[in-house]
């Protein structure tokens, strides 16, 4: 059984790598303020000989641990003992062939696959980091709970707090910044539910001073136990693709939990044996909300094995503020400026050979409307990844034979107003939400076609345009 010490907290600084008992409560390094890694001595733990050994435990999905998309490989983030951990139903996600989508990206047909983690509980791929977090909470006896959220921590947060009855769900959200099908969800599950005046970055920095001020348990992707969670994405990738990895995997950057977390999964995946080779990254930004981008394609910060030169970000974040400048992308889930997992992800940039990205509101939503063409829904954060996948392609970073899988991290209905607006006849309202925003054109919108309630214009009309 892997508990004890045979998994810990570990600051990533090599300069320091203190060690702390996985049951503390930390959302940095008490001894120098690195981020922190659930790590693993995978000597004294049972991992897998090989990943194919995880397609039995499907046969065992009658057990809801093993129907867990998170739990399933368990064997992977094993810092519970496996029946203490949580879960509500999570990660039974897809991995679609995206064919129709192939050609827009550039790529041939079976080359591009779509990871789509909107068919998550909460609808979006936080669930699969908020059940480890919730077994770390539970382990920690944690009664409350709270986040900064764009929409979907909060949304997942609230969720498994209603679900488990485990702790009480207090959010915090920048006002009038979170989309309607997410604050309808926090609300609708029964969060209390903090807006705060000022933006996502405002809400984190707030939180994070309450959590400590009321000893609360912050489930942010600070939390290293997220990351664990999410972890699985790409092992269900993998899974997807018979276990051989793609090419290239490309994700939205906002916080950057995520695409530290594939990088973290590949490196452990590496040092285990279970794979000889770890795909490419290409995180990509939003262009209102290119803080990784700035810092990482422009500045050159890089990991540099752990020795990350921070004084480029000091420097960056300085020049965003004298300019009163502050994130602002219609794909709210990343408009973030001030990425907290930062020296993770250039981790997982360098272990990757990964890219950075940026792509414009007006590239964002028509891949979005690309996406949802082709069947598979998004939110307009998650377009990004398609939307960057296109420009990579077009850069000829991506070759036109090599198989990408790019991160459908939300699903549609999150934010219904993005995609009306998008497909509206209503010049007004493509302006007052679009327009402002740079977009121009909605290439490929889908208009409703307003037509007299009579059956002959009706009829007349279908023959028209169907
Ligand atoms: C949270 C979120 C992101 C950003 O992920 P990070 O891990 O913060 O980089 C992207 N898309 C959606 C839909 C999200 O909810
Ligand atoms: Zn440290």
């Amino acid at each position: 059984m892997a508990q004890g010490d045979a998994a810990f907290q570990q600051c990533i600084a090599p300069d320091c790598g203190a060690r702390y008992d996985v049951a503390e409560v930390r959302v940095a390094c008490p001894a120098c303020g690195g981020a922190l890694d659930v790590a693993y001595d995978w000597n004294r733990t049972r991992p897998p000989r090989s990943l194919r050994a995880f397609e039995a435990e499907w046969a065992r999905r009658s057990d809801p641990l093993r129907f867990s998309g998170v739990w399933r490989f368990w064997e992977l983030l094993p810092f519970v003992p496996r029946e203490q951990a949580v879960t509500i139903g999570e990660g039974q996600t897809l991995l679609q062939r995206a064919d129709a989508l192939a050609d827009f990206v550039g790529l041939a047909p079976n080359n591009l696959h779509l990871q789509y983690e909107g068919l998550n509980p909460s609808g979006s791929f936080k669930d699969n980091g908020m059940a480890a977090a919730f077994a770390h909470a539970k382990l920690t006896g944690a009664r409350r709970a709270a986040c900064a959220s764009t929409g979907n921590t909060s949304a997942s947060l609230a969720l498994y707090c209603s679900v488990t009855r485990l702790m009480k769900a207090v959010i915090f959200v920048g006002s009038g910044k979170i989309a309607y099908g997410k604050l309808s969800q926090a609300l609708d599950y029964g969060a209390l539910t903090v807006q705060i005046a000022g933006d996502f970055d405002d809400a984190m920095a707030r939180v994070r001073e309450v959590c400590v001020r009321l000893g609360t348990y912050l489930v942010n992707s600070v939390n290293p136990f997220r990351l664990e969670g999410q972890k699985t994405i790409m092992y269900r990738v993998l899974e997807g693709l018979h276990w051989e990895p793609p090419d290239w995997i490309v994700v939205p950057g906002g916080n950057l939990g995520n695409s530290s977390a594939f990088g973290k999964a590949f490196l452990e995946l590496k040092e285990l044996g279970l794979i000889d080779r770890v795909p490419r990254l290409a995180v990509i930004n939003a262009a209102g909300a290119d803080t990784l981008y700035e810092l990482h394609e422009q500045r050159k910060v890089r990991w540099n094995g752990g020795r990350v030169d921070r004084s480029p970000e000091r420097a960056y974040y300085g020049e965003l503020d004298a300019r009163s400048i502050k994130a602002s992308t219609i794909a709210s889930a990343i408009e973030i400026q001030r990425p907290v997992n930062l020296a993770k992800c250039l981790r997982a940039l360098d272990a990757c050979d990964g890219v950075v990205r940026r792509v414009t509101d007006q590239e964002i939503l028509d891949a979005k409307a690309k996406v949802g063409a082709c069947g598979m829904g998004c939110e307009p954060a998650s377009a990004a990844s398609v939307a960057g996948a296109r420009l990579l392609r077009s850069e000829s970073i991506i070759g036109p034979s090599d198989r990408v899988v790019c991160i459908l991290t939300g699903h549609l209905l999150k934010d219904p107003t993005a995609t009306v607006a998008y497909h509206s006849t209503d010049q007004e309202q493509f302006n007052e939400i679009l327009a402002k925003r740079g977009v121009r054109r909605a290439a490929f919108a889908n208009r409703a076609v307003a037509v007299r309630n009579e059956l002959d214009d009706i009829i007349r009309a279908i023959q028209l345009y169907s």
